[in-house]
């Protein structure tokens, strides 16, 4: 009995399960999940992110303003944000502090910014070492940070969301928003990589 109670269905069988459960009640999962999927791929896309990062290099005003308060500065250039997420916090990386962004519960991001989570960032691994190995963390995934830089971790609530500002790189100075917009990534954002 024991070996039984520790069976899980199959994700399939328990999506049918709740969709079950909602069409008993008069809902219509199908519907939603459309939607869903329309905002998740078309709306709710890095590139809103990145079009923020780009117009915080070009523009030190907007920098400014964005630092003061990242939910007023993003809404400015038309990214929506949902109600909950009251407080959009901006985390400035230079060159000897670099951000990183965990949700040590769940799976928190400000999704309509940087896009839905990657899968990594749900695993319990990256949530847990994250936040008590950060440097090691950063290293297997790629970015090996020289000693000297402090590394600062940031765990989303339901209410307070982050992104992290990279660094511009050099090169890019004087670049038009839109190319600049063009190299800032999902990871840049989250600051599992520096650009
Ligand atoms: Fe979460």
């Amino acid at each position: 009995m024991q070996e039984q109670s520790r069976d899980i269905a199959s994700i399939e069988r328990r999506v049918d399960a709740v969709e079950a459960a909602l069409h008993e009640r008069g809902m219509k999962p199908g519907e939603f999940i459309e939607e869903f999927e329309h905002l998740a791929e078309e709306r709710w896309v890095p590139h809103n992110g990145a079009r923020v990062v780009a117009k915080a290099w070009s523009d030190p005003a907007y920098r400014q303003r964005l630092l003061a308060n990242g939910r007023a500065a993003v809404i400015e250039l038309g990214i929506d944000m949902p109600r909950h997420h009251r407080h959009l916090v901006v985390l400035e990386n230079t060159a000897s502090v670099h951000n990183v962004i965990c949700c040590t519960l769940c799976s928190c991001t400000a999704f309509t910014v940087i896009g839905l989570p990657p899968g990594w960032y749900k695993d319990l691994e990256y949530r847990a070492r994250a936040v008590r190995e950060s440097r090691s963390v950063l290293r297997e995934m790629g970015l090996d940070l020289p000693p000297q830089i402090e590394i600062r971790v940031w765990d989303t609530t339901a209410d307070t969301r982050y992104i992290v500002l990279p660094v511009q790189p050099p090169e890019t100075v004087g670049w038009p928003e839109e190319k600049l917009a063009g190299i800032v990534t999902k990871d840049s954002m989250i600051g599992v990589a520096r650009l």
